[in-house]
Order: C-alpha cells, then structure tokens, then sequence
C-alpha cells in the first residue's frame, strides 16, 4: 500500500532499520551524541535562535507553545481544525482567546489579523498554520509576522509548521516559535514534537509554564545534550537518520526545491483531467481536491491501486481528499498516483482515459 496521507507519512527502510537496535539508555554519552548532533539539524531546518524536542505528538508542541509564550490572550486564526485547535488550547489553560474564523479554503489576511490586534490589547500572543492541514491552505504567515511585530515586537508569533518545515524555506525573522512534528515531512512516526524559538520568545519563557511542556526546565537540559524527562530515543535515532539521508540526497535546499516541483506537477496533472483544488492558497505539503465523488475516488484509489489518500474532516468529509507531498517521494510513486487517479475517473465514468495525467506531471519534473 502506498500511504500518500499528508500524515502519518510512509518511514523509510533505512529509517526503520536505524530505529531497530537495541533500545538505548536516555542518560548515557552515546545517546548525548546522538542527540547532539541531532540538535545541531535542528538548528539548520529551523534558523532559530534555541530548538526543544518534545515526546508528543505535533499537538503538544502547540499546547507547550501557547502555555509559554501565552500569558494573557491568544489570537488564533481558524482556517480549519488545527488552527481550530489553538483556541480551544487557549481556553483549556485558563487563558482568554480570540479567534479569526474563515472557511477552510480561505487563508487569513494580514489586515484581519491587524485589526484584531487593534480592537484588542490583551493579546499577547498569535497563533497561525503556515499550512493548514485541514484544507492544505498556505497562509501567508511571514507578511503577517512581519505586520505585528511591526505593530508591537511583544506580541509572539506562534507559527505551526508542522506540514511547513522540510517542506518550503520559512523566513522566521519575525517569527518566535516554529512548531514541527515527526510524522509528517520527517518521515518519522507519530510521537515527536520539535520547536524552533527565538530570544525574544525565551525572554518571555523566562522560567517557563506548566511542568511536563514547562519549555525552560526542558531547554535548560537540552542545551547539555540531554533531556528533562525520558527522551524519546528510538525517534530521536530515526530523526538524526532522516536527516542524513536528506543530506546525502541533495540536502535541504534540494528537498525544498523537489517538493515545489511535485507540488506543481501534482496539481498541473490533475486540473489537467478536470479536478478542481480545493484552496485559494494551496501549501506545497499537499494537493487538496475537492470533488463530490471524493469518497468513491478514495475507496477505488485504496482497494484497486494500493493507494491511501486522506479524506476530509467534519464539514468536508465525504467532500475534499488530500495528496501528501512531503518527504522524500520517488517520482515513480507519485507518477503512480495521477495516473490512478486519472483511471479511478474513467471507472466512474466521469472521463475517457487518455493518460493525460501523467503526460503533464512528466512534462513539469522531467522538462523543468
Ligand atoms: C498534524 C498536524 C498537527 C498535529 O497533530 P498531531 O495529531 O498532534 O500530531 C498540528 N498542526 C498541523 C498543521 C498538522 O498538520
């Protein structure tokens, strides 16, 4: 089967293997190693000025930043579920919280968010996807970072890049903590958070919130290589391992560079066979296809050509289904894909099949 889920993502042979050894002691000098130079990787997909791994997934590195770096009001942009999310952590922690909803295939507007700020001087903080897994929507979370600090550089830019980072470059000038998590362009599976903060952001800290996700007790023992409570070791051992094998295959800004060109290919060949994408703003981490067949085209992409898709959630089920790109994907599987889902529309009866599908993906990755 071929799991093109924009998340949980397939792990890789020599991934699985790295993570099969013998289980490793936390608080020894052969997992500091490890986990040494693993930090250093994260300092260089990151660009920030401290990284934390946390074990939990993706959602814990959302609840850790909102409780740290939150003390008043959080306002949280609402394109889809995970920007949902942020609110209702808000609201568990006892802190108030004002939202900015729209629907899940609409990103948010700089202005939007200005004027928020502007109607309300309790918030201390923002919280933003740069891509909103829910619809596969980009927004545009620089411009925005850049307008609030510019307003007021004590704001904190929360930004979840859980399907951004290893995707695209992100410019985290104004940015004070980017979120990732393991299952998605990590190739890893569930269980890992990691966090990319700024200073301004650790001079908020200062001595942290919380206690499990408290970010100063958890940074203080990162910083000596070591962690607060039990590393997650085997995905720490699988992280340091999927960033070797990105190296060795062109490095970051080749992964960047062939996502972008998958991203393109995967949505040019299927707006070549009829299919509307679903976002105004589409994020490169996945193609988002809304189609009122959806559910049909899922079922026959899974049982007759080993393909896994993700559907839609709440509102959208039944509606949209989501195309992973992140990651290091062979061409062919992703070849494989369109052209499955070209012959999915020819069993429905919705087109002859004419290959057209992945005459235009070839054309864009082989001619670009
Ligand atoms: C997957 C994801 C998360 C985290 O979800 P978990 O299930 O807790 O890992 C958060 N934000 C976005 C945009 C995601 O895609």
């Amino acid at each position: 089967m071929l799991l093109f889920t924009p998340g949980p993502t397939p792990v890789p042979q020599n991934v699985r293997n790295a993570m099969s050894d013998e289980t490793m002691h936390h608080r020894t000098p052969e997992f500091e190693a490890i986990f040494e130079k693993t930090r250093e990787h994260l300092f260089k997909i990151f660009n920030t000025d401290e990284v934390v791994m946390l074990s939990s997934s993706g959602t814990g590195a959302m609840e850790a930043a909102v409780i740290n770096l939150c003390h008043n009001t959080l306002l949280n942009v609402n394109s889809g579920k995970f920007g949902e999310r942020f609110g209702k952590i808000a609201l568990a922690n006892g802190l108030k919280n004002v939202e900015i909803k729209n629907e899940w295939d609409t990103a948010v507007s700089v202005n939007e968010v200005i004027e928020a700020i502007k109607n309300n001087s309790d918030i201390d903080a923002i919280a933003v996807q740069i891509s909103e897994s829910a619809g596969g929507l980009r927004h545009p979370v620089e411009e925005i970072a850049k307008a609030v600090k510019e307003m007021n550089p004590n704001i904190m830019v929360i930004a979840d890049g859980i399907t951004a980072i290893g995707v695209e470059k992100i410019d985290v000038t104004n940015i004070d903590a980017i979120l990732a998590g393991s299952q998605k362009a990590f190739m890893l599976p569930p269980g890992l958070s990691m966090m990319g903060l700024s200073l301004k952001a650790l001079d908020k800290i200062g001595k942290g919130k919380g206690y499990y996700f408290n970010l100063a007790t958890e940074i203080k023992s990162q910083r000596k290589n070591t962690t607060a409570w039990t590393a997650a070791t085997t995905l720490i051992i699988g992280l340091l391992e999927i960033f070797e094998s990105i190296e060795k295959s062109g490095g970051l800004e080749k992964l960047y560079k062939d996502t972008a060109l998958r991203a393109e290919a995967v949505q040019a060949s299927l707006e070549a066979i009829g299919l509307y994408v679903y976002p105004t703003t589409p994020a490169k981490s996945m193609t988002t296809i809304a189609d009122i067949d959806a559910s049909a085209i899922r079922k026959i992409l899974k049982n007759e050509f080993s393909v896994n898709v993700a559907g839609g959630q709440d509102h959208l089920e039944g509606k949209i289904f989501r195309i992973n790109q992140m990651g290091l994907i062979p061409i062919y599987e992703m070849a494989w894909v369109v052209n499955s889902i070209e012959l999915v529309l020819s069993k429905l009866g919705r087109r002859a099949y004419d290959g057209s599908a992945n005459r235009v993906f070839n054309q864009i990755i082989f001619e670009k």
